[in-house]
């Protein structure tokens, strides 16, 4: 048996959330050890590197707001691509050091605590063992990619790429691309691929509520602004804000507003771009059939007014909405409803002719008809937000692993911890307001749960005890019941 290292906490992940952690942690004078899968820094940044990929969060607020940072950094866009967040990292890590209390290429396969020495035994792929007094989980919403079991995919002649292991060379000039999948994902790289290929065929099941991002190129003059004045309001209006962002949702009830109020206010929303038209509205928004039919409404018109064909319109904004408007994260796109205009892009309904199976030279629906490709890209998303946890056999006080207790549910307390899991903590992860913020901002805010339980058992009592899990038991109760399936939050329409 190999010798095991020792730390304080141990840490699984290496992106915001990881990182973040490792620099408090080393405040308070303790030892941490990031177990990272990927070769580098930047988590969800490292592994999509598809073409297009980019946040969906203005940079303001997607970065760390520690001055000692942002004063020397710039983004070129306000929504940076994954090129800029990568070497925004690699900046970081200049800064301080990140890298040394990183082991790269350790994806971790189990953790099991051991009530005799109140320690988690953590394992990686590689049989490496770690120990430690607090394990914390910054694996991310989206860190396991799900490839769907389509009949014949094996046989496909051409090249078959997740989104999210994406190939470091790659040319699909005068290629036939077939792209499965319209999420948040399959719109960016939608837009970015149909202008360079010869053919691309989009197989949608779900059309996407998408809003227009309104990029835009930020400037050395705005960028000083930033730092001289609006820095420090920004980041701390986001723990003001239902979504972290700096914009807030307005609490006043529909019945009290006039149709032509919510008319300017819709206009005015979609016009500054990104999540106003979503997190920027009425509250009603998520509780109210009604107004949120009427949101609908007014996105299908701003949509359908830049889609010419009649049948493209009912595919991509259909009368009927697919499911209430922004219940899902929505996407944000760039000329996302113009590419189906173009003559080299079909659009296949796959909610009326299923995939039925893929072919050597393309795919085949159910109507009978072939599509040829010699790509194929699967757009197909990630088991989302628990799987980066039950991934890994974790086994707490009772010897169950995780993924077996949250067999018929999520359990948790505050979207951070789970009762008989002692010093384990979760950071943007289930049950957490991952889906309805962005990323740094989440994880500032929830961050301190964890910093207030290591400072109480290691500083204020000195000891080595650990968190009182028969209280997290009994709250994790009621922190389960609050949450509607929509994107685990505490909301739900009526
Ligand atoms: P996603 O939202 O889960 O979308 C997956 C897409 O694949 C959906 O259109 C889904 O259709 C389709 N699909 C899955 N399995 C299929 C099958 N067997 N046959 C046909 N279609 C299938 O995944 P994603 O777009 O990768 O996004 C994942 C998360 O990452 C989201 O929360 C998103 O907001 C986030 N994200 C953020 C950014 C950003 O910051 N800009 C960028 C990318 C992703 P159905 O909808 O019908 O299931």
């Amino acid at each position: 048996m190999s010798k095991s290292e020792s730390y304080d906490v141990l840490i699984v992940g290496a992106g915001f959330a990881g990182v973040h952690q490792l620099v408090n942690i080393r405040k308070l004078g303790l030892t941490a050890k990031i177990l990272e899968a990927g070769s580098d820094l930047a988590g969800t940044w490292f592994w999509n590197k598809y073409p297009g990929a980019r946040v969906d969060s203005p940079m303001p607020i997607y970065q760390f707001s520690d001055p000692d940072l942002w004063k020397d950094w710039t983004f070129s866009e306000y929504y940076p691509d994954w090129k800029e967040i990568q070497a925004y990292f690699q900046y970081v890590d200049k800064k301080l050091g990140i890298k040394q209390d990183v082991s790269f290429n350790s994806r971790v396969v189990s953790a099991h605590w051991d009530d005799s020495v109140d320690r988690w035994t953590v394992t990686s792929e590689d049989g490496r063992i770690f120990q430690a007094q607090f394990l914390s989980l910054c694996t991310g919403i989206a860190s396991r990619y799900h490839m769907p079991e389509i009949k014949g995919i094996d046989k496909f002649k051409g090249e078959v790429h997740h989104t999210s292991r994406w190939p470091e060379k790659y040319d699909f000039e005068g290629k036939k691309v077939g792209v499965i999948g319209t999420g948040a994902t399959g719109v960016q790289v939608i837009q970015e691929l149909a202008p360079v290929v010869a053919h691309l065929t989009v197989f949608q099941r779900t059309p996407n509520l998408a809003l227009p991002m309104k990029q835009r190129k930020m400037s050395a003059e705005e960028q000083q602004k930033l730092k001289d004045e609006w820095y420090t309001i920004l980041f701390g209006r986001r723990y003001q804000t239902f979504s972290g962002f700096p914009h807030d949702l307005v609490p006043k009830p529909i019945a009290e507003t006039t149709v032509e109020e919510r008319a300017l206010m819709f206009e005015d929303l979609w016009e500054k771009g990104g999540f106003h038209f979503w997190l920027g509205t009425y509250t009603e928004l998520f509780t109210n059939q009604k107004f949120n039919k009427e949101a609908y409404a007014f996105w299908r018109k701003k949509v359908r007014e830049r889609i010419p064909d009649p049948e493209l319109q009912e595919k991509l904004a259909p009368m009927e909405s697919p499911h209430p408007f922004g219940v899902k994260r929505p996407s944000l796109e760039q000329k996302y409803f113009e590419v189906y205009s173009r003559q080299n892009v079909t659009l296949v309904d796959i909610s009326k002719n299923s995939i039925e199976e893929i072919i050597p030279n393309g795919l085949k629906t159910s109507d009978g008809v072939e599509y040829e490709m010699d790509v194929l890209v699967l757009a197909t998303g990630f088991d989302m937000v628990t799987g980066g946890i039950t991934s890994i056999d974790i086994r707490g006080q009772d010897g169950i692993s995780i993924k077996d207790k949250w067999s018929d549910g999520v359990r948790s307390y505050l979207g951070v911890a789970s009762a008989t899991y002692p010093n384990m903590f979760w950071i943007y992860g289930p049950q957490s307001p991952s889906s309805f913020t962005n990323g740094p901002s989440s994880i500032v805010s929830t961050t301190f749960v964890f910093f207030y339980v290591l400072t109480l058992t290691r500083h204020d009592t000195g000891t080595d005890e650990r968190m009182d899990h028969q209280l997290c038991e009994t709250y994790e109760g009621e922190w389960h019941l609050q949450h509607s399936p929509y994107g685990g939050s505490p909301i739900c329409l009526q």
